[in-house]
């Protein structure tokens, strides 16, 4: 396999292609099989500047006591934070590797020629055991952990081994290097070398600076009319070797401001002039500011070239052409008929950036796939190095996957959700929440976003896909006849509480909003509380609860109690007061329906009992209760009827329970009885499984039950009153929907015990 380079020219010219053999720096020529064109090439070493070859960072390679850490200034005016070897192995040049395990490329070599200047940069150690921050003996500890571990930064293992939090560890770096750059790089002192301001002048400036004014120090001198903008560009362009543009005289085409997101153009006040599928041209007001090519480099994975325009020109620009532009929602919108492209497995290692319209289609593909599919997460999971990002939905309560990208565009992807969430794109240590928006054939899809840093300096992000669910009617979730008619029965009365139960993902919203389509009419007030509002109804009033702003479920039900209503549904009870509070509710004429995270129905009494509500209470409010479970749906394409064998067959009636399988009249062995078994198809990917069905446990308030509550009897009394009188546990309603070949006992295993 030939390496993949990217070659600078000290005439700022560039090509990328494959060296067709080892680089040898002592060579006049290299060979170089040209990417775009497949043509053959020939390069004097003497033109070039840098050659990068493509790659993922690593701190792999051990350079033990010879390694240390510079700034490289190219000719070209480009900056590069490396690690260096003291032992060079040649005269023509250097190899240095990058620090940034984000970079694009695994190693770089200069030509003598091709280099500016070298500036030292203290490793991290250094600075923190001048800070007094660790001792000398911690330091060499950590460098010698960080032989051991070569992919963690000093910074992490440092507060591993001491107290130093790792808050603090991430303060002083920053300080660290700010200090370092400022005294290096001090406007004041480029001002005065230029003679255009005096010492007295700077530390009045710097005096004014230090009372707050959260100015710049250049500003500050231009507003006090001691300079003109003019002048202050024109230093320091002067001063770092860089152009100044005038953007009224040559305003900049749309197209290239588009090509960095809305976000960091007006937090850090740049303006992408000119783009190119590898670098990208950016005026700024402040050159002085070495975090501003980094932090650009950082999210675009392009070269940044900076150029010197006024902070006033900028930031009319900016002004303008956002002020114009669509919300970026619209464009995801616009851009989904073009969804063409996905990447599968591919090793190409180009430079893509969160910006490049494959990024932006991929992702919107993707967010659409999910929702079109029926998915319920997309999980975004970057591997290491050059392996694949693996896509993978839930769907039916189960992970699969679905895509392979390139890795190529992994930090691209990762950067995209983060725009599209409003989350911060530079913060990569910490996890962040958020949510995307949007709309799709009308329909409005919400996304719950969670980014979670993961090793490797890596970052996954896993959305919950809120679409705007329909409500099914209740005849369609699967109810036995004597639980449809039960449940609907309870849904008629004008007070009580109903409860619905079961773990997260078990359906029980589902299963309330059924019951409340049933009853939604224009003589009855309806107010719901849930977190989050997955179903919408017209004629209720919901109501989304939001805990970090102190509107809880409790709040919501009093707020409720204080508006008229007929009918409440409270999301969930969660604590002992808000389950009091619906309790009483429901004793004062009002009908309320909640869900609870309990097993079954004899537990849930059991549970409110021990959670504080009174027995008494509970016993006289309570209509029914609805446990719940989904399972895996056997798919109607594929399933395959089959005659179980007689050991089977007495695994499930013990399942049942022999004396009620009897008493219930459930099938005879023989040689007919025909159950169904997964298969798999197209129409179900394969996995013999499609959608769900829900099996219920459904627990009829009567006289003997109210008296079993009220006398705070064990769970067990509880269930063998309710099955006396009719009662099926979730077990039972699963080997009913077995034998009606609608699922397996493998999947009612899953679910029930
Ligand atoms: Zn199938």
């Amino acid at each position: 396999m030939s390496t993949h380079v990217y070659v600078k020219f000290l005439d700022k010219s560039e090509v990328t292609g494959f060296l067709q053999q080892t680089l040898d720096p002592d060579a006049e020529n290299l060979g170089l099989l040209i990417a775009d064109s497949q043509e053959q090439r020939t390069l004097a070493l003497q033109d070039i500047c840098y050659i990068k070859f493509y790659g993922a960072p690593s701190l792999a390679e051990s350079f033990n006591d010879d390694e240390f850490f510079e700034d490289v200034y190219t000719v070209t005016d480009e900056l590069f934070h490396l690690r260096l070897r003291k032992k060079n192995n040649s005269t023509r040049g250097f190899y240095g590797y990058p620090t940034d395990l984000t970079s694009d490329y695994s190693c770089i070599f200069f030509t003598v020629k091709g280099l500016n200047r070298r500036r030292k940069d203290k490793p991290l150690g250094e600075f923190l055991w001048q800070m007094g921050l660790i001792g000398p003996d911690e330091l060499n500890e950590a460098l010698n952990d960080q032989k051991k571990l070569r992919s963690r930064r000093l910074g992490e293992i440092i507060t591993d081994n001491t107290d130093i939090s790792q808050a603090t560890v991430d303060e002083t770096i920053h300080t660290a290097r700010n200090d370092a750059r400022r005294s290096q790089l001090r406007v004041g002192d480029i001002l005065m070398e230029a003679g255009l301001v005096t010492k007295e002048q700077v530390e009045e400036a710097l005096a004014l600076q230090e009372q707050g004014k959260r100015k710049r120090i250049g500003a500050i001198l231009v507003e006090r009319g001691l300079i003109t903008e003019q002048q202050l560009l024109s230093a320091l362009a002067r001063k770092f070797g860089l152009r100044v543009v005038d953007l009224e005289q040559s305003p900049p085409d749309r197209s290239a401001i588009k090509s960095l997101p809305r976000e960091i153009v007006e937090r850090m006040q740049v303006l992408p002039i000119e783009a190119g599928p590898g670098h990208m041209v950016v005026a700024t007001s402040t050159p002085t500011d070495p975090t501003i090519s980094e932090n650009l480099h950082f999210a675009t994975n392009r070269r940044i070239e900076l150029v010197v325009a006024s902070a006033s020109q900028i930031a009319a620009v900016i002004t303008s052409h956002f002020e114009t532009l669509e919300d970026s929602v619209e464009d995801l919108i616009e851009n989904l008929d073009e969804l063409d492209v996905i990447i599968d497995e591919g090793h190409e290692l180009e430079t893509v950036t969160e910006t490049d319209s494959k990024v932006i289609n991929l992702v919107n593909k993707v967010l659409i796939d999910a929702h079109k599919r029926g998915a319920s997460d997309i999980h975004f999971e970057p591997s290491m190095g050059t392996q694949p990002l693996k896509i993978r939905y839930r769907k039916d309560g189960l992970c699969y996957t679905v895509h392979q990208i390139a890795p190529a565009y992994k930090a691209a992807i990762i950067s995209r959700i983060k725009i599209i969430s409003k989350l911060d794109i530079a913060e990569h240590r910490r996890p962040q929440s958020g949510k995307i928006l949007l709309m799709h054939n009308k329909q409005r899809i919400e996304y719950r976003v969670e980014i979670t840093p993961t090793v490797g300096s890596q970052e996954d992000a896993v959305l919950r896909v809120l679409s705007a669910a329909h409500i099914f009617p209740l005849e369609d979730l699967g109810f036995t006849h004597r639980n449809l008619s039960a449940f609907r029965s309870l849904l008629t009365k004008p007070y009580g509480i109903i409860l619905c139960v079961g773990p997260t993902g078990s359906g029980k919203t589902t299963s309330l909003h059924s019951g409340l389509a049933e009853i939604n009419a224009p003589d009855r007030k309806i107010w719901t509380a849930e977190d989050p509002v997955e179903i919408t109804q017209a004629g209720l009033r919901q109501v989304q609860v939001n805990a970090k702003i102190g509107f809880t479920f409790e709040q919501a039900l009093r707020s409720f109690l204080r508006a008229d209503p007929d009918v409440i549904m409270i999301g969930e009870m969660r604590d002992t007061s808000t389950a009091k509070t619906a309790i009483g509710a429901s004793l004062t004429g009002h009908l309320v329906l909640s869900t609870l995270h309990t097993n079954n129905a004899p537990e849930t009494i059991a549970r409110l009992i021990e959670m504080g509500t009174d027995p008494y209470n509970f016993g006289n409010a309570m209509l029914g209760i609805l446990a719940q479970r989904l399972v895996l749906r056997l798919c109607d394409h594929c399933k395959a009827s089959y005659n179980p064998s007689p050991a089977e067959y007495e695994e499930l009636v013990d399942a049942y329970g022999r004396e009620l399988f009897t008493q219930h009249k459930m099938p005879e062995y023989s040689a007919d009885l025909i159950l169904m078994k997964a298969t798999g198809c197209n129409e179900c990917d394969g996995r013999g499984y499609s959608g769900r069905v829900a099996v219920h446990e459904l627990m009829i308030n009567s006289p003997a039950i109210r008296k079993a509550i009220k006398q705070n009897l064990s769970v067990d009394d509880l269930r063998e009153q309710a099955m006396s009188e009719g009662m099926h546990t979730l077990r039972m309603d699963g080997i009913q929907k077995i034998f009606a070949g609608e699922t397996d006992l493998r999947q009612l295993n899953r679910v029930t015990t």
